[in-house]
């Protein structure tokens, strides 16, 4: 991994440098605006308490309402913000309006969780953990009811500037997960150094939980090791009730998915929750 800043603050890299295109470099020039003029939205998708199927949180996922192209998903510019020092600089934006937005649902009666998914970039930059906590404190949060989703790829940079900024965070009592587990490079390590809470279990396993035997046997034994090390287990990508089913028996504590719902703009969470409550108390 040889990653070089130019001019302008975009990692390029020695063996591809056609990479940074003119077409990325206008998006990221875009996207810094776009910050700053608040173009960023956050949707929201729950996750799902099992075996009761409560309300276990939320997760924010980020959408940028661009003024020419409409609105746009993360796999539009996640990963050249990622290339590029514009990452922390999303993720506060991102923080900042999960935690507003948690804020006003708890004064509205809707105390709930919210996790927020963390690029590499930021883990990679020592005052970060610093930053998380002051946006909890402005927006009068409880570390607790804030969870971090990491995806694993980026370990494999600098595992222990990963490990020191996630202790940081999980002393001011910060949940920590692990976004995507089993598609990253070394898994096994950090599980064995890294302090997390929480394991989500990427949709390529859970999709073939019911279709193959080695797809069943692989979110098992998943399963199995996250509970050996105290981790609460989430099953992402839940589009049909045999899934969820299957995965309530092998002792999943949470879900996520089409299937209960997909991601909801903020306006659209009251009346989900309200809709998803009665069958669950009947
Ligand atoms: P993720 O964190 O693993 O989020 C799950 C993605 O799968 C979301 O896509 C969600 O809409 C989708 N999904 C959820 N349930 C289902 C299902 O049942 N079936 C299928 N086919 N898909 C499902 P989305 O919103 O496009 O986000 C993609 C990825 O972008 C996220 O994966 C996350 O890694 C990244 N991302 C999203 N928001 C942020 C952010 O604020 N910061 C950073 N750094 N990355 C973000
Ligand atoms: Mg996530
Ligand atoms: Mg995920
Ligand atoms: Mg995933």
């Amino acid at each position: 991994y040889h990653a070089k800043r130019n001019h302008l603050g975009v990692a390029g890299y020695e063996v591809e440098n056609d990479t940074n295109s003119f077409e990325q470099l206008t998006l990221l020039a875009d996207l810094r605006t776009g910050i700053d003029r608040g173009e960023l939205e956050l949707h929201y998708q729950p996750k799902i308490g099992l075996p009761g199927r409560s309300v276990a949180g939320l997760e924010a996922l980020v959408r940028w309402r661009h003024p020419i192209r409409g609105l746009l998903g993360p796999q539009a510019f996640v990963p050249e913000a990622e290339q590029s020092d514009l990452m922390l600089n999303l993720t506060e934006a991102v923080l900042d309006m999960a935690l507003g937005q948690q804020r006003a649902w708890r004064e509205a009666g809707r105390d709930v969780p919210v996790a927020v998914n963390v690029g590499a970039a930021c883990l990679r930059d020592s005052a970060f953990p610093a930053r998380v906590g002051e946006l909890i404190r402005r927006h009068d949060a409880v570390a607790g009811r804030l969870t971090l989703e990491i995806t694993e790829s980026f370990f494999i940079i600098d595992p222990d500037a990963a490990a020191a900024a996630l202790s940081v965070l999980r002393e001011q009592g910060v949940r920590i997960s692990i976004d995507d587990f089993g598609v990253g490079y070394s898994s096994m390590s950090y599980l064995q150094s890294m302090p997390l809470d929480e394991l989500k279990i990427d949709r390529k396993f859970t999709a073939e939980i019911l279709t193959t035997d080695r797809g069943r046997a692989i979110a098992g034994a998943i399963i199995d090791l996250a509970h050996a090390l105290d981790l609460t287990v989430v099953a992402e990508g839940i589009e049909d009730e045999q899934t969820l089913t299957a995965i309530v028996d092998m002792g999943c504590e949470q879900a996520q998915g089409y299937l209960m719902c997909r991601p909801l703009p903020p306006d659209g969470i009251p009346a989900w929750m309200d809709s998803w409550s009665v069958p669950a108390l009947s």
